[in-house]
């Protein structure tokens, strides 16, 4: 069937591009080394920090949300260095498995996938490790293989419980601007992110908020690094250039979604997303199904994981939803894969694009011939009216 009409990318990131962040990515490529960019530069690096809710810099790197993973890791520590990283899903062990890649000794503690991180665990280790060996705890704040948020202020106050030094670094990368966060407040000392999903970019960005505390242990680390280099940037940032190429077209991009999130209001964002996700939730409740999270308290809201009932395939009802609805949905991870489908409702979204979505996937559900009960998108949409 000839795709028709608007695409429907419902993956919980990449998402939808606004049509000024397109046209002002369009603008001619302006020289990195000029005015024009010193001023372009200077803008997104100081109006980005109330995003992560911070007032100490942000890093900006051209790379995706992997290369920021891999910043935050070699700035702070080294091959033999100990961390401890809580196992939420696909996202944290593939965050682990970096990190053992570059010699660094991983506790993984392990979850059911089914919730967020458990600050009384990380209490427990970091209370058992009296000689301080532990250099970090690493946690995904919203771990978009399952759809579940953990609460790092709980996370911060368990390590102060704790008495514990280790730094504490968080994966927004599926959250930042999409699901409430403070990096000052909760106490995070490198908070990761990314351009493509609440930020409402394409892929191309990359992102490190880092605590003072977090920029004096980059100073001490003698780990080897260069093109991730911390120290260099932030020098460089001050005078609004880069010690590299940036990506000036993305920045140019980044300019306008900022203006776009800053007219919204953070608070205004996060309640339209808490919106859709509960309207998405309440219909795949009304169709019969689980969703990955069991834990109400830590539902995200940038995206809802959805189990097929046994014997059913999720990647057959994805692909019969992208032929007949021009729709594309996540696919199940990991362990998860052809279990489970990911419903994406982040970034630059309104109320119709939410019902479209679910009547994509519950037309999907008959033509697939997944057993389930009509009227889902009735039900989201008289939750969405406020008549619930
Ligand atoms: C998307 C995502 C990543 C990976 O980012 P890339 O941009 O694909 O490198 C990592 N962690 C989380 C939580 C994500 O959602």
């Amino acid at each position: 069937m000839t795709a028709t009409g608007r695409h429907f990318l419902q993956i919980p990131g990449p998402t939808n591009t606004p049509l000024a962040v397109l046209a002002a990515m369009a603008k001619p490529t302006i020289d990195h080394r000029g005015p024009e960019f010193q001023k372009l530069a200077m803008d997104v690096l100081t109006r980005i920090r109330p995003v992560f809710g911070t007032k100490n810099p942000v890093i900006i790197y051209p790379a995706s949300g992997t290369g920021a993973w891999e910043a935050a890791l070699v700035n702070v520590l080294s091959p033999g260095d100990k961390v401890v990283m809580v196992e939420t899903g696909w996202f944290a062990t593939l965050w682990n498995k970096m990190a053992s890649k570059f010699g660094i000794q991983t506790e993984f503690i392990a979850t059911d996938w089914r919730a967020g991180a458990e600050a009384a665990a990380i209490e427990a280790r970091l209370s058992e490790d009296k000689g301080h060996t532990i250099k970090a705890v690493c946690v995904v704040h919203n771990e978009t293989s399952t759809g579940c948020v953990s609460d790092i202020a709980a996370v911060r106050a368990a390590m102060d419980r704790a008495g514990h030094p280790a730094l504490l670094m968080v994966d927004t990368i599926s959250s930042l601007a999409s699901i409430e966060y403070k990096h000052d407040a909760w106490g995070v000392d490198v908070t990761v992110a990314g351009s493509q999903k609440g930020l409402m970019l394409p892929p191309g960005l990359s992102f490190n908020a880092v605590s003072d505390k977090a920029i004096a242990a980059a100073k001490a680390n003698t780990f080897p690094r260069s093109f991730w280099d911390w120290q260099e940037m932030i020098a460089i940032n001050e005078k609004g250039f880069f010690p590299y190429t940036p990506a000036t077209n993305m920045l140019q991009g980044l300019k306008v979604a900022l203006d776009m999130l800053e007219e919204e209001g953070l608070d205004a964002v996060f309640a339209r997303h808490n919106r859709a996700a509960e309207a998405t939730r309440r219909a795949v409740r009304h169709w019969g199904f689980e969703t990955v999270c069991k834990k109400p308290s830590d539902y995200s809201s940038s995206l809802t994981a959805v189990m097929l009932p046994e014997g059913h395939s999720a990647d057959a009802l994805r692909k019969t939803i992208l032929e007949r609805s021009n729709m594309s949905l996540g696919n199940g991870l990991g362990k998860l894969a052809d279990k489970v489908f990911r419903i994406g409702h982040l970034g630059d979204f309104h109320d119709l694009m939410v019902t479209g979505t679910l009547s994509g996937v519950e037309m999907g559900l008959a033509a697939a011939g997944i057993p389930h009960n009509a009227g889902g998108v009735e039900v989201a949409m008289r939750y969405l009216n406020g008549n619930h």
